[in-house]
C-alpha cells in the first residue's frame, strides 16, 4: 500500500456505543475489522475510498456498536502510550508538551520506596526533570505535580473525545449534547 493509505488507516473513528454514547476513538484499521465483523455499523463517512487488489470501501469517520456493550468505570490498558493521553503528552512536573519520543514515565513515589506501577503513581515527565527528580519524591526534589494521576475513566476519554472532535462536524454532533 502506498503512503496514503497508510495514513488514513491511523486516521481516526470515533466509536459509538449502540445507545450512541461516544466511548472510544480507534483507527479506520481497527473500526474496519469491525464493519466488516459486521460488529458495528458506519454512521457517518470520512467521503474518502480505500482500495486494495480485493475490496473497496468507504472510510468511517463514526461507526456505532450493533449490541450495547456495558463500559467498565476503567476500560483502558495501563500502558506508557494510555499513560501519556491522559496526561496530554504534559510533563507533570514542568507543564512543557512534548512529543512522546522526549517523554517518559515517571513513578511519582519510587519504586525503591515501594511505589507501585499503576495509573496512580505514573506520570508523562520530560527527561530533565526525571533526571531532577532521581530516586525522590517530588517535594524532596522541589517538584510539584500538576495534578494528582488519577485512572483513565471514560470521563478521561470524554474529555479527548471533545478535544479531537471540536473541529469535526461529523463527530460533534455526538459529542456535544
Ligand atoms: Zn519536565
Amino acid at each position: 500500500m502506498s503512503e496514503a493509505p497508510q495514513r488514513l488507516l491511523q486516521a481516526p473513528v470515533l466509536v459509538l456505543n449502540a445507545s450512541y454514547e461516544p466511548i472510544n476513538i480507534t483507527p479506520v484499521r481497527r473500526a474496519v475489522v469491525l464493519l466488516f465483523k459486521g460488529v458495528a455499523t458506519t454512521e457517518e463517512e470520512d467521503g474518502a475510498h480505500l482500495h486494495s487488489a480485493h475490496l473497496s470501501f468507504r472510510v468511517p469517520s463514526v461507526i456505532r456498536l450493533r449490541e450495547f456493550r456495558h463500559i467498565p468505570f476503567q476500560t483502558r490498558a495501563l500502558s506508557r502510550k494510555n499513560i501519556l493521553l491522559r496526561d496530554r503528552y504534559t510533563c507533570q512536573y514542568c507543564r512543557h508538551v512534548l512529543p512522546a519520543s522526549d517523554l517518559t514515565l515517571d513513578h511519582v513515589v519510587p519504586r525503591s520506596r515501594g511505589g507501585r506501577t499503576d495509573w496512580d503513581n505514573l506520570v508523562a515527565c520530560c527527561h530533565r526533570c526525571n533526571t531532577l527528580k532521581g530516586d525522590r519524591l517530588p517535594e524532596e526534589a522541589g517538584l510539584r505535580l500538576l495534578k494528582p494521576p488519577r485512572p483513565f475513566t471514560l470521563h478521561t476519554s470524554r474529555q479527548l473525545m471533545r478535544m479531537m472532535g471540536k473541529s469535526d462536524e461529523r463527530w460533534r454532533k455526538y459529542l456535544f449534547y
